[in-house]
């Protein structure tokens, strides 16, 4: 599907909630409906089908702006693309103006408000993550670089074991990832890679320090790339030496987890299902006082974005969706673990784009 597809999509959600125009100021909701990647840019998009979509940006992108966006009017503007974007609005006496309160920062609300509008107290209008909302539902070409993203990182973690020895340092192999990234074409990680070691297992968001691997104990490894603009998004926990008995039940209870949460996702199923099928294995396994974060979220565009999979999320899955599976047990001052798919939501099911082993790794 084309990013003119998308804008039909938009135009349509915009003709719902009753505004004129949408102004979408958050970037990759931008890159979403006209395919334009530069760091300052708005887009007008009327909700009347018939009239052109602008996208506003500054002077540095001209030649990239009709590049990547050239079935879009371009306007390049000297000053802020939301300023120009709100004159552009106030010029055409457009009555109401939808935008995204969730992603609009306080600093942009107030450039809007400071355009002299002829309507001024009512034009704009709260729409929420209208756009973000429809980005849940990947289109093909979508899913197909997704799917590109998820199969480097689960080359990247295939390759990684020969840098993961006692006395190596966390940075050390988190540089290992990332180099490898970079040479396979990665723009950048799609977060700060999370190497936690030893103890340090127990921190859900261990980012890669200066700790030395110890000689036993487990490697948790949680990573993405942005490939193509697309995020993926894996952990997969190792463990050096021989582990404890402890250390095998718990991996093994999480393990069953995770299987339990993916067999789960379904079309029509709600994200607080998935995360009961989940953290139900670890209750029964008297782990789930350890599970102390939600069992996933959407991927795309964004490294966290809708879905949510929760206790308490009403929001079905929806074919199209990719989401993440990723529940994890951690023993402060002992150790932990967290094995983490990206799911691709399919008309029967879900289909795991991160297919490296999740089978116990003793190195
Ligand atoms: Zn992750
Ligand atoms: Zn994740």
């Amino acid at each position: 599907m084309s990013e003119k597809a998308r804008r039909k999509l938009a135009v349509a959600a915009a003709r719902k909630a009753g505004v004129g125009v949408l102004l979408i100021t958050h970037l990759p909701d931008v890159r979403w409906l006209t395919g334009f990647t530069g760091s300052n840019a708005a887009v007008v998009l009327p909700a009347n089908g018939a009239a052109n979509p602008i996208l506003i940006t500054d002077g540095r992108y001209t030649a990239q702006a009709k590049q990547e966006a050239g079935d879009v009017r371009v306007i390049i503007a000297p000053k802020s693309a939301v300023i120009a974007a709100c004159e552009w609005i106030a010029k055409a006496r457009i009555a109401k103006c939808g935008f995204d309160d969730g992603n609009t920062t306080v600093a942009t609300l107030k450039q809007m408000q400071a355009v002299p509008f002829k309507f001024r107290r009512s034009i704009f209008q709260p729409v929420g993550a209208l756009i973000s909302t429809l980005r849940q539902i990947k289109d093909p070409d979508e899913i197909c670089k997704l799917r590109a993203a998820a199969a480097l990182g689960c080359k990247l973690f295939d390759s990684i074991f020969d840098h993961i020895v006692p006395g190596a340092t966390e940075a050390e192999v988190a540089l290992a990832l990332e180099y490898n990234a970079k040479l396979a074409g990665a723009s950048e990680m799609s977060f700060p890679s999370i190497v936690a070691s030893g103890p340090r297992s127990a921190l859900p968001h261990g980012r890669a320090t200066s700790a030395r691997l110890p000689r036993r104990g487990f490697v948790t490894l949680d990573f993405g790339v942005v490939l193509d603009g697309y995020c993926s998004d894996m952990t997969r926990t190792v463990h050096l030496g021989r582990p404890s008995d402890d250390e095998r039940r718990v991996y093994d209870a999480v393990l069953e987890a995770q299987e339990a949460g993916v067999a789960a996702v379904r079309p029509g199923t709600t994200g607080a299902d998935v995360d009961e099928a989940a953290r139900s294995v670890l209750r029964r396994a008297k782990l789930d006082k350890w599970f102390t974060h939600s069992t996933g979220h959407g991927v795309g565009l964004e490294i966290h974005e809708g879905p949510r999979l929760a206790a308490k999320q009403p929001q079905k899955l929806e074919a199209g969706m990719v989401i993440t599976i990723e529940p994890g047990v951690y023993m402060p001052g002992k150790f932990g673990v967290r094995i983490e798919d990206m799911v691709l939501v399919t008309k029967t099911g879900g289909e795991i784009l991160t297919p490296s082993t999740k089978a116990w790794i003793e190195l």
